[in-house]
Parts: structure tokens; C-alpha cells; sequence
């Protein structure tokens, strides 16, 4: 078995560092020290765990640099997404710093009782599993609210990532966090499996592909142990005749090629109806012609790389077969080294691999319907269920369905996105659980009942 791990740039293929993965003796004393320290962070104050989230936020401001660079080297984003992920971390800590304690209250329900309330107390040590697409922003949307109700976390994090994993544990340290409160553990599959069936880990989050999800669910599940997974999708985005073009382009265009199409809620299924199709078509392609790829550091540079080489053989073959059965390569679909050129298709029908599985990456599937009651029916069937968007300048008819959308969220003239704010997560095979807002603190806490008589 491979004791180590190399990060490689996935921009010019060269290795950035060799790893030692933590031995298990390694592993029982980073379990052992997190479990210690529950013990003693559960009893501090929430304004005492505010007030490091502002040191957090802080640090992450006078790094975002250093960071976002780190973020880049190790996964291709261009550099400016990447300072934007930082940002986007540090409006997560003053999010929470400013309603942790609202969240976090007891909650007084009337009864016969004298009083009875519902107290949010923490579990314990939490497992997060999670990827390498958005490396810091996918870990602190866990670990920022978990932490903030009084558990401990553990973080084992994708292998391309190993940097920016050990760079987030040293952030923690660097903000006062207590030692134990957030430890990276480097780590094999096996080694995970074996630390979920370990007592003192309480519940498991995973953020990744579906196949993992069930693994990882299913030995949690043996061991009794709640989870949260964040898995794939296959977000449809429904273009209606009355839709605003000249407004919303740039972001249909972004809901599919931001970060190299490499977004679990990312738009990967484009529905547009008859009347608007040939205009939305050649909008597309002038958009997608402005993308540019190069040299992720610098500035200019708009469309990454994919984070790993071999990435591009599935996207490959999804289109090689859709183009069997009947797709049309409109552009792109060239490659150069781990460079994936985007793909347009057409003529798309629902049997095709690049519309009913999930593509991770840039290849965007254009499928013309009759009418708005089509393009619904179409966009439901699907196995995955994190969003739907839709754009037209009839709210109202965009209302009408609400009722009808299955998964997890539904934009109306937006991309899908996540904001602190609000609930983030899956229906069907995109999991289960929800992350940020108020929702996202209570996942990992004990809701207890509480009857004075
Ligand atoms: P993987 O599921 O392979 O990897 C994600 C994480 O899970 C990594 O840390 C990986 O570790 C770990 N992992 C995978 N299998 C196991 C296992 N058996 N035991 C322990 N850990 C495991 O995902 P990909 O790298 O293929 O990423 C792409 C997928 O992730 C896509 O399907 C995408 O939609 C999904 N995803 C979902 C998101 C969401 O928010 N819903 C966000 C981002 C991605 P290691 O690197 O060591 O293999």
C-alpha cells in the first residue's frame, strides 16, 4: 500500500510536494487529542467560539494571497477564483459569528410543563470527508458551524488537496483555536473506514461522488453513526422563450464553465424552449469563445484546467457515446494534457450519457423542447436532485412550479448557488443533509428535550 501522497500541478503536470500519510498510531493520538478536547471546548462560551471565528476570519484575510495561491497550484482554478473562494470562507465566519448564538439558543416550546425547551448540544469528534473541487470553502461550510456548536472536527481531505488540508488545520491553530479542536488527518480509504468504526467518531460528513457517498453511509450506518453527504447532480437549466438574454448570458454561461464545469451544482443539462432556441444557441457559443485558458496565476486567465488528467477519459466517452446516439459536437471537445476544451452539443435526447449521468466538467448538452410544460417534465427526470434553475421574465410562471421541483433548491433567474444564508444540500443520489443557515449548525447537534415539571 502507498504510505505517501503527491501533489501534482495539474496546469504543467509537475509534483508540488510528497506527503507522509499518518501512521495509525498517528491517527489514534489525533482521534484521542480531538476527543480530549471536546471535553473542554463544549464548555466554553458560544461568544467565546464567535469571537475566534473573527480571529479565523482575520487570518484568512491576511493570507488570502498565499492561500488562493496554494488553492490553484494544487486544483488549476485561475487565481482570481480562487481569492474569491478565500472571501467567500471569510463571510462564512462573520455569518455565523453574527447568529451562531441565535441559532444555538434553547428553544422554549409550551406545554404543561413549568418550562420545556429544546437544548443544541454538541455530539462530539466529527469526520469530514471531503473534496478537492472547492478545497477551502467545501471544508469550512462544515467545519465553521460545527465547530461553532461545540464539536471537535476531523478532517480527511482529498488526496490532490493535501496542502491546502494541512493549510486550513494551521489557520485554525493560527486564529487561538484550542489544539484537538481541528486536525487533518492524511490518510487512505482504509485507514477512513476504520476511523468511522472507531467509538469516539460521532457522525460522518462526506462531500464527493455518489460512489463514495455509499461507502461511506454504509459503514456508518453499521456503526449506528448519522450522516451528511453532499454528492453529485445534474442540475437542469430551463431557458424559456421570454427569457432575458441580454441580462442573464454571462450567468448561464458561468453556471456551467465556472471552475472548469468542475461544480456539483453546476447547470449540466441546458432545456430551452423552440422560439428562443437558435438565439440562446448562438449567445452560447460567442460566450463560451470568450473564455480564456492559460496560465492559472495569472489574472487574465478565466477557464482552468481539470484538477486531475484522467478526468478527461469520462468526459471523453460520455460524449463519444451521446455522439452514437445521435449528439452533434457544435464545439470544443478537444484536449491537451489535463486542458478540456468546452463542449457544446446538440440534438441531446434523454438517453444520452452527457444528459442523464452527471459531467463533471465542461460540456454543456443543449436540448431544444416545445413549450414550458415540457422543459419541466424534462428537468425532473433525473436521479439526481440538488437544483433546478430557470430563466424567464414570468416570475409567475416560474412560481407555478415550484410545487413540482424535487431537489434541494430552485433559482429563478440565478444560477444554483450556495450563500451562508440559506440551506445548501441534495435530494435522491445527491444526498442528504443540509449545510449552511440555520439548518447547517443543527446537522451535528443533539436537539434535547428538556421537562421541567
Ligand atoms: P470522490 O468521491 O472520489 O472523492 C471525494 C473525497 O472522498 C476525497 O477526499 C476522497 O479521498 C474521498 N473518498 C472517496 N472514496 C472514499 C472511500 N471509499 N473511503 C474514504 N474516503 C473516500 O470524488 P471525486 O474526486 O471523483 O470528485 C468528484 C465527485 O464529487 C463528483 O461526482 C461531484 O459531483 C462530487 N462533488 C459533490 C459536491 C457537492 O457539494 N454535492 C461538491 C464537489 C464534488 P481521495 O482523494 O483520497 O480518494
Amino acid at each position: 500500500m502507498n504510505n505517501s501522497i503527491k501533489t501534482v500541478n495539474p496546469f504543467n503536470n509537475k509534483v508540488i510536494k510528497e506527503y507522509q500519510l499518518h501512521t495509525s498510531e498517528d491517527l489514534t493520538n489525533i482521534l484521542n487529542t480531538a476527543d480530549k478536547r471536546f471535553y473542554e471546548w463544549r464548555q466554553t462560551s458560544i461568544k467565546q467560539r464567535c469571537r475566534l471565528l473573527l480571529n479565523l476570519a482575520q487570518v484568512m484575510d491576511d493570507d488570502t494571497q498565499e492561500l488562493a495561491e496554494l488553492i490553484t497550484q494544487e486544483m488549476g482554478k485561475p487565481i482570481t477564483q480562487s481569492i474569491a473562494e478565500i472571501e467567500k470562507c471569510i463571510t462564512l465566519c462573520d455569518f455565523y459569528a453574527t447568529n451562531a448564538d441565535d441559532f444555538l439558543a434553547d428553544e422554549l416550546i409550551e406545554t404543561e410543563a413549568t418550562e420545556s425547551f429544546i437544548s443544541y448540544d454538541p455530539l462530539g469528534t466529527i469526520l469530514a470527508i471531503m473534496p478537492w473541487n472547492y478545497p477551502f470553502w467545501q471544508v469550512m461550510r462544515f467545519a465553521i458551524p460545527t465547530l461553532t456548536a461545540g464539536n471537535t472536527a476531523i478532517l480527511k481531505h482529498a488526496g490532490n488537496v493535501t496542502g491546502c488540508g494541512l493549510a486550513i488545520e494551521k489557520l485554525f491553530e493560527k486564529a487561538g483555536y484550542p489544539k484537538g479542536c481541528f486536525s487533518t488527518i492524511l490518510a487512505g480509504h482504509d485507514a477512513v473506514e476504520k476511523l468511522i468504526s472507531n467509538d469516539l467518531i460521532k457522525a460522518v460528513t462526506l462531500t464527493g461522488s455518489e460512489k463514495a457517498g455509499k461507502k461511506i453511509a454504509e459503514t456508518a450506518g453499521r456503526n449506528l453513526k448519522k450522516t451528511v453527504l453532499e454528492l453529485g447532480g445534474n442540475n437542469a437549466c430551463i431557458v424559456l422563450d421570454d427569457a432575458d438574454l441580454d441580462k442573464y448570458m454571462d450567468t448561464i454561461v458561468n453556471a456551467r464553465m465556472q471552475n472548469a464545469g468542475q461544480s456539483c451544482i453546476a447547470a449540466k443539462r441546458f432545456i430551452v424552449t423552440e422560439a428562443i432556441y437558435e438565439d440562446f444557441l448562438k449567445r452560447f457559443k460567442e460566450k463560451v469563445a470568450e473564455l480564456l485558458h492559460g496560465d492559472p496565476m495569472k489574472e487574465e486567465t478565466t477557464f482552468g484546467s481539470l484538477a486531475k488528467k484522467d478526468f478527461a477519459d469520462t468526459l471523453k466517452k460520455q460524449i463519444e457515446d451521446s455522439v452514437a446516439l445521435g449528439a452533434t459536437v457544435i464545439t470544443g471537445n478537444n484536449q491537451n494534457k489535463s486542458y478540456f476544451e468546452p463542449t457544446i452539443l446538440t440534438n441531446i435526447t434523454k438517453d444520452m450519457p452527457v444528459f442523464k449521468e452527471e459531467t463533471f466538467g465542461p460540456i454543456a448538452p443543449i436540448m431544444k423542447v416545445k413549450n414550458t410544460k415540457e422543459a419541466f417534465k424534462v428537468a425532473s427526470e433525473s436521479r439526481y436532485g440538488l437544483g433546478t434553475m430557470v430563466f424567464t421574465k414570468s416570475i409567475e410562471t416560474a412560481q407555478d412550479y415550484i410545487s413540482t421541483i424535487d431537489d434541494g433548491s430552485y433559482f429563478i433567474n440565478e444560477l444554483v448557488k450556495s450563500d451562508s444564508r440559506l440551506p445548501f444540500g441534495g435530494t435522491k443520489a445527491s444526498g442528504y443533509g443540509r449545510e449552511l443557515s440555520k439548518e447547517g449548525i443543527h446537522e451535528f447537534v443533539n436537539k434535547k428535550t428538556v421537562f421541567i415539571n
